[in-house]
C-alpha cells in the first residue's frame, strides 16, 4: 500500500512537473511506425505527419499503406504548404531514426482458452519477438540520436482480464523486458527513453468486432489514444496510460487484492454454456 501511495505521489508529481510538449520538436523528427495501416497506427501517421515528422509506415497490405501514406501527405501539405513530390524528397534525404513506435499486432481472439498452443507461439513471435527484434536493430541508431522507443501495449498488460490469455501474455512480456531495457539503459547512461503505452478499449474497426457483446465497457477514441501516445513519446515519459483513470485503475488493483477479481469479471459477458 505504501508502495502505491508512492507510486500515486509520484505519478502526480510527474504529471504537473513533466516537460511541456514541444511541437516543434516533432518537426522533421524522423519516424518508423509500425502497424500503420489501420486503428491507432493510422491516425498516429496523422498526427505525425501534421507535426511535420518524416515517417516511414509499416504493415503487410501496401495497397491500404499507400491510402494512408496519401492522406498523410495531405494533412502535411495543408500545414507546411510544400508539395507532396517535395515532402517524398525531403524524406528520402535524410537518414537516421528518432522515434521507433511499435504498435503492431497479429490477429486477436477474443475469446475462452481453447487450447491453441500454436496460436500463443505465433502470436508471441507477432506481438512479442518482432518487438525485441525491431527495438534491438534500432538502439545504436537510437542511441547516436538520443532517440525513443514507444512501446504500444494494453490494460491487459498490467492487469490479466478475460478472453484474453494469449495476448495478454504478449502485453505482459513486453513489460518485462521492455521496462527491464529501460533500467539498463539508465544505467548505462543511454540517452534513448522508453515509454510504454498502457491503452484501454479503443473503438478500432478491429477492437470494435472482437469485443462486441462481450463487454460492458465504452471504448475512446483512437485519434486521441494516438495523441497521447505521440505527447508521451514526445516528452519522454516512462509510461502513457489513456485514457488517463488506468493509472488509478493500476493502483486500485494493487490496493484490493480480494475484491477485484468479481469487480472485473462483471464487466464481461459470459453465459456459461
Ligand atoms: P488494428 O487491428 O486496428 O491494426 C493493427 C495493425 O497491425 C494494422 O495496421 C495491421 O495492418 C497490422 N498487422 C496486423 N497483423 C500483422 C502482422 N502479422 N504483422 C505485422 N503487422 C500486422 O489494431 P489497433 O489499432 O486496435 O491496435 C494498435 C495497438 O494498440 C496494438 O498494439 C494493440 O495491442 C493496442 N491496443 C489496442 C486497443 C484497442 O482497443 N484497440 C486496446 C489496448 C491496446 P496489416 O493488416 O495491413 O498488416
Amino acid at each position: 500500500k505504501v508502495l502505491c501511495a508512492t507510486g500515486i505521489v509520484a505519478g502526480l508529481l510527474a504529471f504537473f512537473w513533466k516537460d511541456p510538449f514541444n511541437p516543434e520538436s516533432l518537426s522533421a523528427a524522423r519516424v518508423l511506425l509500425t502497424g500503420a495501416s489501420a486503428g491507432i497506427g493510422e491516425q498516429m501517421a496523422y498526427h505525425y505527419a501534421r507535426f511535420g515528422a518524416e515517417i516511414v509506415l509499416t504493415a503487410r497490405r501496401e495497397a491500404v499503406l499507400q491510402k494512408v501514406r496519401t492522406s498523410s501527405y495531405e494533412g502535411r501539405h495543408k500545414r507546411f504548404g510544400l508539395l507532396p513530390k517535395q515532402q517524398q524528397q525531403i524524406s528520402c534525404q535524410r537518414g537516421g531514426l528518432d522515434y521507433l513506435v511499435l504498435n503492431h499486432i497479429g490477429v486477436t481472439r477474443f475469446q475462452m482458452w481453447a487450447g491453441d498452443v500454436e496460436y500463443t507461439h505465433w502470436l508471441m513471435q507477432v506481438n512479442f519477438f518482432s518487438y525485441v527484434a525491431l527495438a534491438t536493430a534500432a538502439l545504436p541508431t537510437l542511441e547516436k540520436n538520443k532517440g525513443s522507443l514507444v512501446v504500444v501495449s494494453s490494460l491487459t498488460g498490467k492487469i490479466p482480464t478475460p478472453f484474453t490469455t494469449s495476448y495478454s501474455a504478449t502485453k505482459f512480456a513486453l513489460d518485462g523486458f521492455f521496462s527491464s531495457l529501460r533500467h539498463e539503459l539508465i544505467m548505462q547512461k543511454k540517452n534513448v527513453s522508453i515509454t510504454l503505452c498502457i491503452l484501454g478499449l479503443i473503438d478500432t474497426d478491429t477492437a470494435l468486432e472482437n469485443t462486441r457483446g462481450k463487454v460492458h465497457l465504452t471504448a475512446s477514441p483512437a485519434p486521441e489514444a494516438a495523441l497521447a501516445i505521440i505527447l508521451g513519446a514526445a516528452t519522454r515519459v516512462q509510461e502513457v496510460f489513456y485514457p488517463w483513470w488506468l493509472h488509478h485503475v493500476c493502483c486500485l488493483w494493487v490496493l484490493f487484492p480480494n475484491d477485484r477479481d468479481q469487480v472485473l469479471q462483471s464487466y464481461y459477458n459470459y453465459s456459461s454454456p
